[in-house]
């Protein structure tokens, strides 16, 4: 790739810095090393104002899932904006790209999903559950029902109802969140919370924080619990095989709903269309965003079952009072439309099952033999190394973040993006990755650990 002075790095850093504030990002110590500016991508590459190509170990921010640069998004996208670019949803009012992409998601999605309310985010996703599922209960006679039990270290958006249904102290520290009705239980995050408990038996632990909170919360205040399928931005956190069976019984047996926040496992990230379908739960909702377009345009939504949908359907909650401008945006249906069909014809979700995934796989986890590697773990195409001082003990450096911070700017200085949540290395790369591009994302991965060791000593 060649360096284009239509970029020139240092004029557009400086004018960043006088005017661009950036999320999740401390400005002051950002603005003195200056933010790196990506250009243009292809596939699984980005190319930044200095022409480094860079691979896209993240898949952008776990969206991109068909890979970077596909003209058959940007025709859709040309052909709708020409057409219509702007309409909304409320008021009696639909257009072909809405009714044609919900059409499309039932298709795609488990049984029990036949309808869609559209947002333009996963924040938003998850302000129309807690919406959704109080009103729910509210309809039913049940308006007591109102607490949603989620878990520490989870990710549901930074939205005040997605950061308050999240478990991120740092976020919670600032705006005076949770908001009221919210409860944290634990999360199955064995590598740091196991002790001498193996996978299964914390597992099982984890599950029945579960039916505690709801005991001791009352069952009759409870509506719902949420939960990642995997948990991405806590390190993706692949819990135990008896996590999930043992959530689903309990709230088989407890009159509550069951919310799989999909926004990252959904669209093929975990080898099957959806992280549920994964980990083999039926959720009554499912908020979706990110590969519903490949980041492409910004749209969300939540994929209500057939239990809460059935009750709104027949007038029960009369008009439901909420909903954002751009729900249901006609370019951006386009947008995920052509992107789902794109999914779907090249057998994307397929491939990760049972090519691009396995092979990767084998490769990721043997890294778990390097020096500085507590546990490498990955599904599907989503993965993490916990970096360790002293293996093989499951303990952490003493100043959690520093070390995962060096290795981060290694790898990125080797041309690989990885993310690194406190000292767990973490990939979620596009669903397109090809056999090279594995080789070449764990070659990277090694010689990082490698300068990461070596930088330590
Ligand atoms: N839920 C999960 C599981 C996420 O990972 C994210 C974003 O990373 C969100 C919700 C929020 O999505 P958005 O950033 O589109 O608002």
């Amino acid at each position: 790739m060649t360096v284009s002075n239509l970029y020139p790095t240092g004029p557009l850093r400086a004018l960043d810095a006088a005017h661009h504030l950036h999320p999740f990002s401390d400005m002051k110590a950002l603005n003195a090393e200056g933010s790196r500016i990506i250009v243009r991508a292809k596939g699984c590459f980005l190319e930044d104002s200095d022409g480094n190509r860079i691979l896209d170990g993240m898949a952008g921010l776990w969206c991109v899932n068909i890979g970077h640069g596909r003209p058959e998004i940007a025709e859709a996208v040309q052909a709708q904006m020409a057409e219509l670019a702007y309409y909304n949803t409320f008021f009696k009012t639909t257009h072909p790209p809405a009714i044609r992409l919900a059409e499309l998601l039932a298709e795609l999605s488990p049984p029990q999903f036949k309808h869609v309310f559209f947002t333009g985010s996963g924040s938003e996703s998850n302000d129309t559950v807690l919406r959704l599922v109080r009103t729910y209960w509210a309809k039913l006679g049940k308006p007591d029902k109102k607490v949603i039990i989620a878990r520490r270290n989870a990710y549901h958006g930074s939205t005040v109802a997605g950061a308050s249904l999240g478990g991120m102290g740092p976020m919670h520290a600032q705006g005076g969140l949770p908001i009221p009705g919210i409860h944290h239980i634990a999360q199955p995050y064995w590598f740091d919370e196991g002790g001498e408990l193996s996978p299964e038996e914390f597992g099982l632990v984890a599950a029945r924080e579960l039916e505690v909170a709801i005991e001791q919360l009352g069952e009759g205040n409870v509506a719902a619990f949420i939960a990642e399928p995997i948990q991405g931005a806590g390190g993706v956190i692949i819990p135990p095989s008896t996590y999930w069976p043992e959530v689903a019984r309990i709230c088989k047996e407890r009159e509550i709903l069951l919310v799989a926040d999909e926004v990252i496992c959904g669209f093929g990230r975990t080898g099957r269309w959806f992280g549920s379908e994964f980990v083999g739960i039926e959720p009554d909702l499912m908020p979706v965003a990110k590969g519903l377009s490949s980041g492409y345009l910004p749209i969300g939504g939540v994929l209500v079952g057939e239990k809460v949908a059935s009750l709104m359907v027949a007038g029960e909650f009369g008009d439901f009072n909420h909903g954002y401008t751009y729900s249901g945006h006609p370019v951006a249906c386009a947008a995920a439309i052509a992107n789902l069909r794109i999914i779907r014809d090249e057998g994307l979700v397929e491939r990760v099952a049972n090519d691009i995934g396995p092979y990767l796989q084998k490769k990721w986890l043997a890294l778990g033999d390097h020096p500085l590697v507590g546990e490498a773990r990955m599904v599907g195409l989503i993965g993490a190394l916990e970096l360790v001082p002293a293996k093989p003990e499951r303990r952490r450096f003493p100043d959690p973040g520093k070390v995962g911070t060096i290795c981060r700017d290694f790898s990125f200085a080797n041309g690989l993006v990885m993310r690194a949540v406190k000292d767990t290395m973490i990939i979620s790369p596009p669903l397109v990755l090809n056999h090279e591009e594995a080789d070449e994302l764990v070659r990277l991965t090694e010689k990082t650990l490698d300068d990461t060791y070596a930088a330590l000593k």
